[in-house]
């Protein structure tokens, strides 16, 4: 416990509880979903959108405690381990330049840095949001796709790669993921495995299997 800690205590993302930003309780509630797959890649979470998680994302995004990302990408990372992967780097989903000014940071990219010290797995950035797009909420999966077409561009001067860690807070119809993922394509790469935090039980069953 550092001295900032002592002067004032965290609270727990997921239940609001003194003593810990993220406390063994809200851990223990923590349900892995089976392995899916989207788009034919892995797909790997932490746990379901729901309860504890679901606040403490919530928080880490919008209260914003950004420093949430370092207990949060601690389950990621274990099931990272449990699935087995071989990720030669990771990368993560932007936002827009204008949307990560006025957050102040970039979700994503916070675990992915979490993750890459945790795992020693490199962390490399490149992917870019070209266009603002409209808000998922409320969309079907077909409008989302709509809505992110042409969204992402990787722009960094290497290629990306292939096999990389692509990691998002959270999947919900796993349009952005794909869409995302399409970009490191075209820029010659692959991803190997989707790596998010949350994954939202209205996953269509076809897009995963
Ligand atoms: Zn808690």
């Amino acid at each position: 416990m550092n001295l900032l800690d002592l002067l004032f205590p965290p609270r727990c993302g997921g239940c609001g509880g003194d003593g810990a930003a993220w406390c063994p309780a809200c851990a223990g509630a923590l349900r892995r979903p089976s392995a899916s797959t989207l788009a034919g890649i892995p797909l790997v979470a932490a746990g379901r959108f729901e309860g504890p998680l679901q606040r403490a994302i919530h928080a880490y995004k919008y209260r914003p405690r950004p420093q949430l990302a370092s207990v949060l990408a601690q389950p990621l990372g274990r099931a990272i381990l449990a699935a087995g992967l071989s990720l030669p780097a990771l990368t993560f989903v932007p936002l827009h330049p204008r949307r990560r000014r006025e957050r102040g940071f970039n979700q994503a990219e916070r675990l992915a840095a979490q993750l890459s010290s945790e795992l020693g797995i490199p962390m490399v950035g490149g992917l870019t949001r070209v266009r603002v797009t409209p808000a998922q909420v409320g969309l079907s999966q077909a409008e989302r796709r709509a809505n992110l077409e042409g969204a992402f561009r990787w722009t960094a001067a290497e290629p990306p790669g292939h096999g990389l860690g692509l990691v998002d807070d959270v999947c919900t119809t796993g349009a952005t993921l794909t869409a995302a993922a399409g970009a490191v394509a075209e820029a010659g790469g692959s991803i190997g495995a989707f790596l998010v935090l949350a994954v939202a039980q209205t996953l269509p069953a076809l897009a995963v299997t």
